[in-house]
């Protein structure tokens, strides 16, 4: 592992309370592991007996609304903001479900459930289509995405 600013090698060092973390000796720093953020949307309909499915980039599975944390914005900024760009409606309350790390592009996804107030939606050029699906049905159309399930699952869970 190298330094991100001047490209030193690091080399591990104690860190009170933290162990041992990568160091760089040039730029006289700890290195903490660095990883990338999302959030993603559980959207229900009003009666949150539908759940709100879309597909992107020309690929054929379902997703939920989502998108990466730009540097400088929190969780919620950009829950806001990935909602009114893919869907252009924002929610009035946002409740969070869990936080999950994805390992094939090195994220942490911070997952949050919202109601909207009306199924309308006004989907923007990266959402090739979208649909309101009873939530049962919407189990079975991700089961080839588990880590979108268990995201799913664990938020039924704990309303049961
Ligand atoms: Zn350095």
């Amino acid at each position: 592992m190298h330094c991100e600013k001047c490209g030193t090698e690091l080399i591990p060092k104690f860190l009170e309370y933290e162990g041992m973390i990568p160091f760089c000796t040039k730029c006289n720093e700890y290195r903490f592991n660095m990883f990338n953020s999302a959030v993603s949307v559980l959207v229900f309909n009003p009666e949150k007996t539908k759940i709100l499915l879309i597909k992107q980039y020309h690929t054929d599975f379902y997703r939920l609304v989502a998108g990466y944390v730009n540097k400088g914005e929190s969780l919620e900024e950009c829950l806001y903001r990935e909602m009114g760009e893919e869907i252009g409606r924002i929610p009035n309350h946002v409740e969070f479900n869990k936080s999950k790390y994805f390992d094939k592009s090195n994220t942490l996804i911070s997952n949050f459930a919202v109601t909207l107030t009306s199924e309308e939606i006004f989907p923007n050029y990266e959402v090739d289509s979208y649909e309101w699906i009873e939530i049962d049905k919407a189990l079975e159309a991700i089961r080839e995405k588990p880590f979108t399930r268990d995201l799913l699952m664990s938020y039924l869970n704990k309303k049961k």
